[in-house]
């Protein structure tokens, strides 16, 4: 069995709805209650060159988003507007780098124990039409694919979580450099991670 890791690492973006929505304490509070440790915090106004290097540290990102677009109207008994999810893709890469560009956002790394997934299933799915109840973009927002889309802009679901190990990885080089992060003992983590609960009881 492999060992977790509990020092494993993901990017949050509280972006620039989020803060305009005055959301920047909730949202944190939400990670924060998790049991994750904050390594890094920064709050900037990001140029599209620093968003298209995030979007595009993956290859297969803009046809993937473009086919998970396809997919969500499909799933609805609708037909995508866009002729293949390159094109779709493509539109939403664009609509993004207005949107992220548009005011300042909070950037983050959150640590710990599957760190990553922890992150994605607080922060819900990407439409918060249909993110699940108790999540951040299930419970603070309303936006839908089809909306945006109609508007010509990305979805307004006021965080970026990454969506995997190596993503992340990838990532949190683009937005920090190595000693912008903290490397510090939190004295939750004896209770998270500690084999015995020794010392608790005097
Ligand atoms: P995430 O990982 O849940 O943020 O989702 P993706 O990585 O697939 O997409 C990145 C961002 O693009 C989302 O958070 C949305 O803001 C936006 N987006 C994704 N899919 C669509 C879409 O079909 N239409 C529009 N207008 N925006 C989208
Ligand atoms: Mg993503």
């Amino acid at each position: 069995m492999t060992k977790p890791n509990k020092k494993e690492r993901t990017l949050v973006i509280i972006k620039p709805d989020g803060v305009q929505r005055s959301l920047i304490g909730e949202i944190i509070k939400r990670y924060e209650k998790s049991g994750l440790k904050l390594v890094g915090l920064k709050f900037i106004v990001a140029d599209e060159e620093l968003v298209s290097k995030h979007y595009l540290s993956n290859p297969d990102w803009i046809k993937n988003v473009g086919q998970k677009a396809i997919d969500a109207y499909a799933k609805v008994g609708k037909k995508h507007p866009a002729k293949n999810a390159l094109e779709a893709g493509n539109k939403v890469y664009q609509s993004l780098k207005k949107y992220i560009t548009s005011g300042p956002v909070v950037v983050m790394v959150w640590q710990g124990m599957n760190a990553v997934k922890i992150v994605r299933k607080i922060t819900g799915g990407t439409e918060p039409l249909t993110s699940d109840v108790g999540t951040i973009r299930g419970d603070l927002t309303i936006d839908s694919y089809e909306i945006a889309d109609v508007d010509s802009r990305a979805v307004r679901n006021l965080i970026h979580a990454s969506g995997s190990v190596e993503e992340a990885e990838e990532e949190i080089k683009i937005w920090f450099k190595k000693g912008e992060l903290i490397n510090y003992r939190l004295v939750q983590e004896a209770i998270l991670y500690d084999v015995n609960l020794d010392g608790i009881l005097e």
